[in-house]
């Protein structure tokens, strides 16, 4: 197996600014994230749910080509979380969180993934990102987190940091995280804390990346090299759920094919094009709606469009 991902199994209610309101629908970082990943390769998920998961969400999940064997389901009730968008579409607060199974222990990792050669540790507590990493030696890992644990488990994130290849976060939680309000110089001192390259989404307006050369590799007198990519320009913005964990499963099924020791600034680039083409879809839809329908040439033709629209 190529690439794993552990992070969530949830049921969602999601809360637009007109009112509309969708609830049950299937969510999680670990489902979107390998729904993305999947037209690149079959993702393993580790992630627990509830013996309540409708049978519809796990035909759902198995209608992409997931392997699901490292689902974990348990007696009791899944992961809720509710979320409503502020009129921007970009923001959102959260309505409710309901660990459930997702606050026991954590999933067991199947043997036949221990071997995968990378791995995405969604956003969860720094101390069980921690230990999945622990059990993948071998692998390029990257990570995820969130506002939540910068604020209450920095040290622990701060330790994990020094054992991942990869972090992808968001602008407002890198400021968090490095108390610099400049995206370039968040990056780069979170270069400094252990990634090999740091990814900060920047929601509608893109992301940008910084990346560490290896020593003796020349890159302009500078330790790093930084890029940036715009968003796919979205006009169908529906539910933005899931853009972030769709984004990172497009990034690191990319990544999946490539060795660890091959993974260069133009292919970190190229990843993050992939990355940027499969969220700009999730968007267009509630849940996993729209990532449930599209065609690999639907894919293809929106990923050679948005190559044209970053040529000089
Ligand atoms: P995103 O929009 O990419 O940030 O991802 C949203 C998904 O993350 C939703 O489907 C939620 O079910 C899931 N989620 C929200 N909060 C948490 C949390 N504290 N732990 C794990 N998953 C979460």
């Amino acid at each position: 197996m190529e690439l794993v991902v552990t992070g969530s199994i949830g049921i969602d209610t999601i809360e637009l600014p007109d009112g509309e309101r969708r609830e049950n629908l299937l969510g999680g970082s670990a489902a979107y994230f390998a729904a993305a990943a999947s037209f690149s390769t079959k993702p393993g998920i580790v992630a627990v749910a509830g013996n309540d998961l409708p049978d519809a969400h796990k035909h759902l999940l198995a209608s992409f080509n997931i392997d699901t064997t490292g689902l974990e389901i348990r007696s009791g009730k899944t992961f809720r979380w509710g979320g409503k968008y502020h009129e921007n579409m970009d923001e959102r607060d959260t309505l409710f969180t309901e660990l459930n199974v997702l606050g026991e222990r954590p999933a067991a990792v199947p043997d036949a993934y221990k071997s995968a050669s990378h791995v995405f540790l969604a956003n969860a507590p720094p101390t069980v990102q921690r230990a999945f990493r622990e059990e993948f030696p071998e692998a390029l890992v990257v990570a995820d987190t969130m506002d939540l644990w910068i604020t209450t488990a920095k040290k622990e994130l701060l330790s994990l940091l020094q054992e991942v290849d990869g972090l992808v976060l968001n602008h407002d939680e890198a400021e968090q995280l490095t108390g610099k309000r400049n995206t370039v110089a968040a990056a780069k001192h979170l270069l400094g804390l252990g990634p090999r390259f740091v990814v900060v989404k920047k929601g509608e307006h893109g992301c940008l990346y910084a990346y560490r050369l290896a020593e003796g590799v020349a890159g302009g007198g500078e330790p790093e090299r930084i890029g940036a990519l715009p968003a796919y320009p979205a006009e169908k913005v529906v539910d933005p759920t899931g853009a972030g964990d769709s984004f990172a499963g497009g990034l690191m099924g990319f990544l999946a094919a490539r060795k660890k020791e091959d993974i260069t600034f133009p292919i970190l680039r190229e990843a993050l094009l992939h990355a940027t083409v499969l969220s700009s879809f999730t968007i267009e839809a509630f849940g996993l709606g729209r990532l449930s329908l599209l065609t690999g040439s639907e894919l293809d033709t929106r990923i050679k469009e948005y190559r044209q629209m970053l040529q000089f």
